[in-house]
Formats: C-alpha cells, structure tokens, sequence
C-alpha cells in the first residue's frame, strides 16, 4: 500500500516531496465500483410528467449489484458529488416491455372478500420457490383481472439524479451486494446472506 507509506502523522513524507498530494490537497471521491452512493432522484415519463421522486435519498452499491438499472449505474460512473444525470430510457432499458402473459383472470373466489382495484397482493410460487407480486386491474362477474407486470413495465422514462454522497463500501457491503446503514439494506426481515 503506497498511499500508506506517504501518511507520516497526517503530512505528506518527505522523501516524497514531488508527490500530487499536497497539505492543501482535497481528496474529491468519484464513483467507481465498489462505492456507496446517495442520491435525490426524480422520474418522468414520455410526456415529461413526473411519476416518482424520492422521500428520503435512496442509497446503493455501486458496481454492477443489479441495485439500480443499468443506464443509471452507467451515467453515474466517474461522477463526484453535487453532479446531475439525465438518463432517457426506452421500456426495455427501463422496467421492460408489459408482458401479456402475466395478465390473467382469476375466480372471485380465490381472493379476500374486500379486495378493490389498484390493490397489490405477493403470492409466492411453490415450484419455482419466487415471489411474484400483481395488481388487481379489473373485477366483473366472478372474475378478477390480475396484472403481474411491474407498474411501469411498457413506458419510456427519463431519470434525473443528484449526487449528494459517495463513500468507500464495506467489506461486508460488497459481500452482500448491497449497501447497509441508514437508508440502505437494513437486514429488517432478518434473512442471512
Ligand atoms: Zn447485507
């Protein structure tokens, strides 16, 4: 580790007065792999109308995790903090095309008595051991239509993003492939990875 070696009580080693690492010198952290990123974003849809925007920051593992879509992770790349993205994404760079066949009609009969339209419900299949969720898009005459596509799968998007932190990850970060702390994965439903 040479950066260690430079560290002599907090100055710069004098046997390496040709350094770039000046006393004056502020280190400015870029995201690359391996780095926890926080960030504001916003969310349009083709017609510039704003579909989500985030409460709090929302934090990720930067690096290929699958943690954010991939034309995100990609325009953030390089970036430091204060730096904006504007990402314009077709359906299938975004939450993908709408996929007919996880719209089905199911008997009235299989759901809670009190369900209405707009509900989501998660079922969890035996055979292939997945959680799948759905929403309730239609009720008439004992049949119930359930729509299992992600609700912005078939839109074009563009995702607007504010850098606001990056930090180095942690070994146990990187292990588990997501960003831990406040804001990140907080293990809340207790599984072990
Ligand atoms: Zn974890």
């Amino acid at each position: 580790m040479e950066s260690a070696l430079l560290c002599y009580n907090g100055r710069i080693h004098k046997d390496r007065p040709d350094s770039i690492v000046t006393p004056n010198s502020q280190f400015i952290m870029k995201i690359t792999k391996d780095t926890v990123i926080s960030l504001n974003y916003s969310m349009f849809d083709k017609d510039n109308q704003l579909i989500d925007r985030n409460v709090e920051p929302i934090v990720y593992l930067h690096g290929g995790y699958d943690n954010i879509l991939p034309p995100v992770e990609r325009a953030l790349e390089g970036r430091g903090v204060g730096d904006t993205i504007d990402v314009s994404m077709t359906p299938a760079e975004a939450f993908g095309e709408i996929d007919e066949s996880l719209i089905r009609e199911e008997d009235v009969g299989l759901f809670p008595p009190d369900i209405e339209i707009g509900m989501m419900f998660e079922t969890h299949n035996q055979e292939t051991n997945e959680e799948m969720q759905f929403c309730i898009t239609g009720i008439d005459a004992g049949k119930v239509t359930v729509d299992g596509n992600h609700p912005l799968a078939g839109k074009s998007l563009r995702f607007e993003a504010t850098v606001l932190e990056i930090r180095a990850a942690s070994d146990e970060e990187i292990q588990h492939g997501h960003a831990h702390g406040a804001h990140g994965h907080g293990h809340e439903h207790g599984h072990e990875h």
